[in-house]
């Protein structure tokens, strides 16, 4: 084996930031610290090849105590203490650290070298018997926990009984005589648990918690931990024997963490909590309530000052925003770790950009830095800051934002009421993955039971809906329908507002404030449009949608469905006659009457888009989706129309499918009924020119969906060249349009050659290119699709991510078929996948035009395009 020992401190240091496979984070940290000359007490690592090596072979590799008693040489000169001496003993830590951040799951043993005879000196040295006793008492605490796996609450149990004793409520108030007693009871506790003594030899503690510490890197804790973040089980940890400093050492000593700026909103300066005369594991434990960083400036001014110049150096070393653990001796600071510090999306961002403004980083490196998975969490929108409004239950903040709706208490209700236009807050005692499909149509959730990572916090947080979970309050009677609070009673269908930000409930609705990309947001997104390649656009149907997309900085409409423009309740009765009428003639009347409604959502819908490409699909669904399911809406729609009931249900019955998706849908309408296709033709021309007589720039491009045949296209392409000749001429006016398909089909996708030759565009829909090329249903596939994943069939969800694999050799294969008989052919993709981040850099990478997403997505995709150009760049490893 090669080298396995790295030392580090004021004296020597072997390591650095760089070896962190073999060193550990927290190992290469200290290394890297000590470099740069911050105050780290002197110490060093065991690689983590010992690590594999020991649970390999069941034990330390031959020449390893050694290098470790050199180790420990290297140590006692810098202390200018003894491991063992009784007049002068130096104490170490032994504390356990892998190369990817896994906190809490491995263990670490403080004040190692403590036994009868050194705790004597450790009173001499430092004046206090308390000290030493309460040092010593922790020792067998945590030697007698990790090492010999006597558990812990024996030892919390008899601290608790000596308090109450001695009547006081701190361990620190505890006097000399009552912890000698506690030493004498810890050690009787780890001989009937363990059977064993600890040992009195300080090098034999020192193996013994070194092996510990090797081993807890297969605790079912740390290996849980490892599945859940795919941790490698290779990589094995190291461990570091590092020289004690005590923050327990009167009212001079503290110990703290810090954050080199505040990891909540990203304000500068530094930020965090400390105890004064405490041990480290004293702040994490919650034994004590830590003090506030800001109230250290007034007690200690110099350790203040001392700590934010250790901040400025980190910063300036590591570029980064930094958690530090810090400890001061009588007066002396100390860092003891240090790691990129964990922040809320919005500290993210502004901490990439003051960065960069400090010149600590370059423009790349800030996009690079700004996690885009977590900024659509800044696109909330929230209450009125001037509202005035009466809360009338408190839950937890689970998910941030603000929302309105009808309280609805069943997932089906959700969808059905949705999908009828309005808006919803889904009210449950608490979710399930039944509830999902209904939580999706939701504005907000708002739960009675859970917390933070409930299944309704976790799943609003990934779909970005507010939530209030934990509301114990609320009292849900599912069979009434009805939602209590106290003596309030909320119906179904009432209005409530939710703030999942604060986890407030609101009866009524608050006046919201939209989201707004302003500050540092609005910059780092600037910089990113200087540097991307990749367009953006979005998916809208509606002028309100097209507009906050606008905002959020789309470029264009990728995808515009006409469908829902048939939906609206005063519309859907004259598609509902279109369909059941008996003849061309007919059919031809009632779409007549959808033409105003039609023309007038594109003038709005251009309007707004002045001077930027709409994508505008012709109709889609199947053409049943518009007639009535049940009974009585069946007979008021015969009534209406004055034919038979019967005529409708035949109809319905002819119109059933096997496979809806696979049927009668997409450009098969408009080949079979092409008057459908006119009419939605004349109203984009009729509107395109009205728009452009009040001077709006419009570019209206026309796409034809599900083509697998390139006569399709071609078909439909001429019904549109011909509307446009007539509509031009009626107008006086001409405007530019293209004609270009969706690729969603695999056939088309294979013969992208022969569809070309009558495209102007490709836009890739990659929901159903998804679903037919993999045979998977993408309303039902949920059924198998988790088994899959432990089966290791799927790894991602190809629904969420483009599996780039099959559906991208699909979409690589088309543009370059495509581009071949048409080099000036656009490619974007409009599928849900458009707002995704790893297909939005497959897009990138294959040279797509675009990106098509839905609007809250846009400043997401406009982020990580610019990423996808910048590419990883270096990193120093934190
Ligand atoms: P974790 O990885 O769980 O944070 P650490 O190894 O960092 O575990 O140690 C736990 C606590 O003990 C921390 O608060 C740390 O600062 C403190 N600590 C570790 N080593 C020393 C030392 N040599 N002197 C003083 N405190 C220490
Ligand atoms: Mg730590
Ligand atoms: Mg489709």
């Amino acid at each position: 084996m090669k080298r396995v020992i790295y030392r580090f401190g004021p004296e020597k240091t072997d390591g650095s930031a760089k070896l962190k496979m073999v060193l550990g984070g927290k190992g290469a940290n200290l290394a890297e610290m000590a470099r740069i000359g911050l105050p780290v007490p002197p110490g060093f690592t065991i690689s983590t090849e010992v690590c594999s090596y020991y649970l390999r072979h069941r034990r330390l590799p031959a020449g390893l105590k050694d290098e470790v008693r050199q180790g420990l040489r290297y140590i006692e000169r810098g202390m200018g203490r003894r491991f063992g001496d009784p007049e002068n003993p130096l104490l170490v830590s032994v504390r356990s650290g892998a190369p990817a951040s896994m906190p809490g799951m491995m263990d670490t043993v403080l004040n190692l070298g403590l036994n009868d005879r050194t705790v004597e000196g450790l009173v001499r040295l430092s004046g206090s018997r308390r000290f030493a006793l309460d040092a010593y008492r922790r020792f067998i605490q945590m030697f007698g926990d990790v090492v010999l796996k006597s558990g812990r609450e024996d030892f919390e149990r008899v601290l608790a009984e000596e308090r109450i004793r001695a009547r006081v409520t701190s361990d620190t108030e505890l006097g000399d005589d009552v912890l000698g007693r506690i030493v004498a009871r810890f050690k009787e506790i780890v001989r009937i648990r363990t059977g064993q003594e600890i040992p009195e030899e300080p090098e034999v503690q020192l193996f013994f918690a070194i092996e510990a510490v090797l081993k807890s890197w297969n605790n079912p804790r740390a290996i849980e931990y490892r599945k859940l973040y795919s941790i490698p089980e290779t990589w094995g940890t190291a461990v570091n024997i590092q020289a004690m400093v005590f923050g327990n050492l009167g009212e001079g000593s503290a110990t703290g963490v810090m954050f080199t700026r505040d990891p909540g909103s990203g304000e500068k300066g530094i930020y965090g909590e400390y105890l004064i005369n405490a041990q480290g594991e004293d702040i994490v434990a919650g034994i004590r309530t830590p003090l506030p960083m800001a109230t250290l400036k007034d007690r200690m001014p110099d350790v203040y000052r001392e700590l934010e110049m250790v901040a400025r150096k980190l910063e300036r070393h590591y570029r980064d925003m930094m958690d530090v653990e810090w400890t001061l001796e009588q007066g002396r600071l100390f860092v003891l770790q240090c790691r990129s510090g964990k922040r809320t999306p919005l500290a993210g961002v502004k901490i990439a950009v003051d960065m960069q403004r400090e010149r600590l980083l370059s423009r790349e490196d800030a996009i690079r830095r700004v996690d885009a998975e977590t900024i659509s969490a800044l696109l909330h929108r929230t209450i009125k800051p001037d509202a005035e409004y009466q809360v009338v239950a408190k839950g937890i903040p689970a998910s941030p934002g603000a929302a309105v709706g009808e309280v609805v208490l069943t997932a089906q209700k959700a969808v059905e009421i949705a999908e009828a236009g309005r808006r919803v807050i889904l009210v449950r005692h608490q979710t399930s993955a039944d509830d999902v499909a209904g939580m999706a149509k939701s504005e907000g959730i708002l739960t009675a039971a859970g917390g933070t990572t409930s299944h309704a916090a976790v799943v609003a947080r990934g779909m970005g809906k507010p939530a209030v979970v934990g509301c114990g309050e609320l009292e849900i009677d599912y069979e009434a329908g009805m939602v209590k609070i106290g003596a309030t009673a909320i119906p179904e269908g009432a209005v409530v507002t939710i703030d999942g930000t604060k986890g407030e409930v609101i009866i009524g609705a608050v006046p919201m404030a939209e989201p707004e990309l302003t500050g540092e947001f609005a910059i780092i997104l600037k910089w990113a449009d200087q540097l991307r390649r990749l367009r953006v656009r979005t998916n809208a149907d509606t002028p309100e949608d097209a507009r906050r997309a606008r905002e959020f900085g789309a470029e264009g409409i990728g995808l515009c469905r006409t469908e829902h423009m048939f939906f609206a309740p005063d519309r859907v009765g004259v598609m509902q006659e279109m369909i059941l009428a008996e003849d061309e003639a007919g059919r031809k009347r009632a779409l007549e009457k959808l033409l105003p409604f039609q023309r007038q959502d594109f003038v709005g819908i251009f309007r707004v888009m002045d001077g930027l490409p709409v994508t505008i699909r012709t109709l889609d669904p199947p053409l049943h989706e518009f007639l009535p399911k049940d009974e009585t809406k069946i007979a008021e729609l015969a009534e209406r129309l004055g034919i038979t009931v019967e005529r409708i249900k035949e109809t319905i019955h002819r119109l059933e499918e096997a496979n809806p998706m696979l049927g009668f849908r997409g450009c098969r309408l408009g080949v079979i009924y092409p008057e459908i296709t006119q009419m939605q033709a004349r109203a984009i021309f009729e509107a395109a020119c009205l728009v452009k007589k009040e001077g709006i720039k419009v570019l209206p491009e026309i796409m034809i969906p599900l083509v697998s045949d390139a006569t399709e296209l071609a078909l439909q392409r001429q019904l549109v060249e011909k509307i446009a000749e007539e509509v031009f001429a009626e107008q006086g006016v001409k405007v530019k349009y293209s004609v270009g398909t969706m690729i969603e089909v695999p056939r088309a996708a294979l013969l992208a050659e022969e569809v070309a030759r009558y495209a102007d565009f490709f836009s890739f829909g990659t929901n159903d290119l998804t679903q037919l090329t993999y045979a998977y249903s993408r309303d039902d596939y949920g059924k198998f699709f988790s088994s899959y994943q432990a089966l290791g069939v799927l790894k991602e969800n190809p629904f969420d991510t483009v599996d780039t694999k099959g559906v991208g050799m699909l979409m690589k294969m088309s543009k370059q078929k495509g581009r071949k008989v048409n080099p000036k052919l656009k490619l974007g993709i409009c599928g849900e996948h458009g707002g995704d981040p790893k297909t939005i850099v497959f897009c990138h990478e294959i040279g797509l035009d675009y990106v098509s997403c839905s609007p809250y997505r846009v400043p997401v995709a406009r982020l990580v395009a610019a990423q996808a150009t910048v590419g990883k760049g270096e990193r120093k490893d934190v």
